[in-house]
């Protein structure tokens, strides 16, 4: 079950580069990993981070 007060972060990480960022919202990590995968060609992904 879900906590309302539990934050959630998501780590957008490249595994090409040394690209890393975290964000509050998993919509704003996959926009940021999609964008870098399509600029470079790079490995990238966004995992939730508790
Ligand atoms: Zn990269």
């Amino acid at each position: 079950m879900e906590s309302p007060k539990r934050s959630r972060l998501y780590h957008a990480v490249c595994r090409e580069c040394f690209l890393e960022e975290v964000f509050d919202s998993a919509d704003a990590a996959d926009a940021f990993v999609t964008r870098h995968v399509e600029e470079t060609g790079h490995t990238a992904l966004a995992e939730r981070v508790d």
